[in-house]
């Protein structure tokens, strides 16, 4: 028996509040400019204002209509009765031992999704996430345990990035020289969920992320993490332009279905299919494979081999991740030298084959232990009435 592709899960209708006042974060250029005139700018001016406007958001970080300085009183009035600059609120945020950051965030309806940032000596990756939960059942992931499941919203996908930054004091001071070095150099969408099912609400945030009169993330320093939803795959290069990473995990179809189940509905042949055709594919801009490793199951040299077979005719580098465990995963990780010999195979056939070293496993933050609190408080009282023989 193997896993089924999806859980059993419990989608929630997006329950947004009874708000008058649109949300300016992560509305497309082309979807402010509308709003901007359904809200009195006259259709001559929407485009000055838009570029305003956006600058002070993305630009500066301004929160508060009133200091728009460049705009006129009344018109800022007008923004402040039409419209509102609001992140995700952050519920708590962790320090790692190794200075890594995860913040917990609530989104409308209560929801909470995890946000980490991992600070290394030559950048700053924000790794943010794309759905409350995930409906797919990886087995050895913690997010894919997660039953609630609900897809962010852009403005939600945005207001990550924004929280993070507000975290780290990282928007320009006005007057200030330009700061070289950026906190925030890269971006991943390797948080909770999978972001080719939620695939409108990621592009639009990735464009207001990359647009150069604001965060201006240049789309190589974004990284989307897919599991592999195959009639996805080639939107991603046309419509956001960022680098691919896969999940692959496995070098055959039968270890594969049992680790990543969508493997049942699109398989490893069809999945490198897609990937062998990912536009703008090249030297430099190469697909990431990433591979989990698990004690026993998909890291013997046999699999190294065969994986340098499939990867063959695909610019590719193999990032290898030591499992991280959860309470109760079915899984133990490889040893280091098993993951070395791995490697060397890899490496010896002409791949970089980076080591994920794990981030903020003391806070729970490193790859696949990302999870609500209040999901893992829920479980955990279900433990305890367990134990305690009240079920
Ligand atoms: N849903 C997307 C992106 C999020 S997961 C995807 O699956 O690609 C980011 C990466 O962490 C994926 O490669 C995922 O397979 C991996 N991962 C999940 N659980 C893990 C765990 N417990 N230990 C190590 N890596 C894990
Ligand atoms: Fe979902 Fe990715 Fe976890 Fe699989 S590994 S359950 S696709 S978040």
């Amino acid at each position: 028996m193997t896993a089924p592709i999806t859980q059993d899960v419990l989608t929630i209708p997006r329950k947004l509040p009874e708000q008058a006042k649109t949300n300016i974060v992560g509305l497309t250029r082309d979807a402010l400019r509308a709003a901007l005139i359904a809200a009195g700018t006259p259709e001559k001016q929407a485009k000055m204002r838009l570029g305003q406007v956006w600058q002070w958001v993305y630009h500066w970080g301004v929160r508060d209509f009133a200091l728009m300085t460049n705009l006129a009183k009344d018109y800022r009035a007008l923004l402040a009765e039409h419209f509102v600059i609001e992140l995700p609120e952050v519920v708590t945020r962790q320090i790692s031992e190794d200075g890594t950051r995860k913040y917990l965030v609530r989104i409308a309806g209560g929801h909470e999704v995890e946000v980490v940032y991992i600070p290394e000596t030559d950048r700053g990756t924000l790794c943010i996430s794309s759905q409350v939960g995930c409906t797919l059942t990886c087995s050895f992931c913690h997010t894919g345990t997660q039953k609630l499941v609900r897809n962010l919203t852009a403005g939600e996908i945005v207001g990550q990035v924004m929280l993070a930054r507000d975290d780290l004091d990282e928007w320009p001071v006005q007057g200030a020289p330009k700061e070289e070095v950026r906190l925030i150099s890269n971006i991943v969408l390797m948080g909770m969920g999978e972001p080719l099912y939620n695939f409108e609400n990621v592009r639009d945030a990735m464009k207001v992320v990359m647009d150069g009169e604001g965060i201006a993330l240049g789309r190589r320093r974004i990284t989307l993490s897919t599991s592999g939803v195959v009639p996805e795959i080639a939107r991603t290069a046309i419509e956001i332009g960022c680098l691919l990473a896969v999940s692959f995990h496995a070098t055959t179809d039968e270890v594969r279905d049992q680790l990543v189940p969508i493997n049942k509905r699109w398989n490893i042949a069809t999945l490198l299919e897609a990937l062998k055709a990912y536009p703008g594919l090249s030297n430099s801009e190469r697909i990431t494979f990433e591979y989990v490793m698990l004690d026993g199951v998909n890291d013997t040299k046999e699999d190294a081999h065969r994986l340098v077979k499939l990867l063959e005719g695909i610019p590719a580098k193999v990032n290898l991740i030591p499992f991280n465990e959860w309470p109760g995963a079915p899984y133990k990780r490889s040893s280091g030298n098993r993951i070395h010999a791995f490697a060397d195979i890899i490496y010896h056939a002409g791949y970089a084959t980076p080591i994920r070293t794990p981030r903020g496993e003391d806070i729970m933050a490193a790859c696949g232990q990302l999870k609500s609190a209040t999901e893992r408080a829920r479980k955990s009282k279900a433990e305890i009435a367990a134990e305690a023989g009240l079920t």
